[in-house]
């Protein structure tokens, strides 16, 4: 069972309360496109405000790598989060030095200030773990407890994440206890057939968590930058596609396993390439082993699925009782490539069961492309933590937060 916030409720007056959410929104030359993380974390955020606690708000935005990057910092999201609470957002330009240090000091009952970028500094994601400790004891001086409320990143083992959690006490937010209530349907009671659907562009991170995704359900259904690796461990010459060419023998291992398994794995037949990565490309329709022989040739970049492919994925996924997705189908951000993100979105509104959709871009596109939220049975904020958690890991992030 997960500490819950709940449970401390009463006694949060005066305490200091540092809340680690996961504020990473996508942002277009500094304004957010997406405010869903943010509106995500208000109700605990609000909650402690209202308790009289003083609120000091951490998280990361990006992969910054360590230094100060100018377009991940969180400044524009301090200005988002004051408008959505409503109350005044103390932003501090960095997280262990001066600002932070007397921004927290001069803290009121109820008040909130937001530091800076966390991965700004090398100690948040080290792969050293003294470094991480280090980081850790110094952002522990800010706080009497830690309420750990970002999803997103709870399968991390980062110094705000899991250091911090050991060093102070910790409760789970209103948050992650929602999107694990969630996750814990799919993984329990998940009623057959339950198919996952993956795509996006982080690539080699999702191909990794097929392999351990098999033996829980019935299809996986495969589309998005992504695809492009499995489509060449086929043989099939991708031209300018998003490829990852030393990931080709996972892709082969997951494919003999499927079959042992009686898993279906379900591919587009054809595939949106464009003669560049550009919002007004030109674009035609090919089949999907006939890539490299579109009117672009070489240069010729899949950017989405196409149509056929569209309404299989479609038909696959509204015939199944349960459905996890995670990665848009294409670059849903460009008019012109999203047909597949919409149809995927559009069938998992029409399951007859549990349709749950998890990742930041993933879920900033069912928003984009008009999607009413409650047509889902859950949008999760988090898309390497909830898919993690459906593999059957154990996630640092929560294990700390578990009695
Ligand atoms: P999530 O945040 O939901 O976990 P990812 O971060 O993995 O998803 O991937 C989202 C990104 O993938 C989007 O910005 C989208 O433009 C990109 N993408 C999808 N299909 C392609 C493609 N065929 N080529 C390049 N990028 C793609
Ligand atoms: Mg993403």
């Amino acid at each position: 069972m997960l500490r819950s916030l709940k449970n401390i409720a009463d006694d949060l007056a005066g305490k200091r309360v540092i809340v680690r959410c996961d504020l990473n929104v996508p942002l277009k030359e500094g304004v957010i496109t997406d405010d869903g993380r943010i509106r995500a974390s208000l109700p605990t955020i609000r909650a402690l405000s209202d308790a009289g606690a003083k609120v000091i708000v951490v998280s990361h935005l990006g992969r910054p790598e360590g230094s100060p990057v100018e377009k991940y910092s969180l400044a524009p999201v301090a200005f988002r989060l004051e408008e959505l609470l409503g109350q005044p957002v103390v932003f501090a330009a960095d997280t262990v030095g001066p600002q932070a240090k007397a921004a927290t000091k001069l803290l009121e009952h109820g008040g909130v200030v937001l530091l800076e970028n966390l991965r700004f500094n090398p100690g948040e994601a080290s792969k050293d773990e003294t470094e991480r400790q280090s980081f850790a004891e110094q952002l522990a001086t800010y706080g009497d407890l830690l309420v750990s409320n970002g999803f997103g990143v709870v399968h991390r083992k980062q110094a705000s994440v899991y250091e911090l959690a050991k060093l102070l006490p910790s409760y789970a937010g209103d948050l992650v206890e929602l999107e694990v209530s969630v996750l814990e349907k799919l993984t329990e009671q998940a009623q057959r057939p339950y198919t996952v659907v993956l795509g996006g562009a982080k690539v080699s991170d999702k191909l990794g968590v097929i392999e351990h995704l098999l033996p829980k359900v019935d299809k996986i259904v495969i589309g998005g930058g992504m695809v492009f690796t499995v489509l060449a461990a086929q043989g099939h010459d991708v031209a300018a596609s998003l490829l990852e060419a030393d990931q080709l023998n996972v892709v082969r291992n997951f494919f003999s396993q499927a079959a042992d398994l009686g898993v279906e794995i379900v591919l587009p037949t054809d595939v949106v390439v464009a003669s560049g990565f550009s919002p007004d490309a030109s674009f035609e329709t090919v089949p999907a082993n006939e890539i490299a022989n579109s009117s672009f040739g070489a240069a010729g970049m899949g950017l989405d699925i196409g149509p056929e492919s569209a309404r299989a994925f479609a038909e696959a996924i509204a015939s199944s009782k349960t459905v996890f997705w995670n990665g848009p189908m294409g670059v849903f951000e460009f008019a012109n490539f999203a047909g597949g993100t919409r149809a995927v979105a559009q069938a998992l509104t029409e399951v007859n069961g549990l349709a749950v959709v998890g990742g930041g871009d993933s879920a900033a596109a069912v928003r984009a492309l008009g999607f009413e939220e409650s047509a889902f049975g859950h949008i999760s904020t988090g898309g390497g933590a909830s898919l993690e958690y459906l593999e059957g890991k154990s996630l640092p992030g929560l294990e700390v937060l578990n009695d």
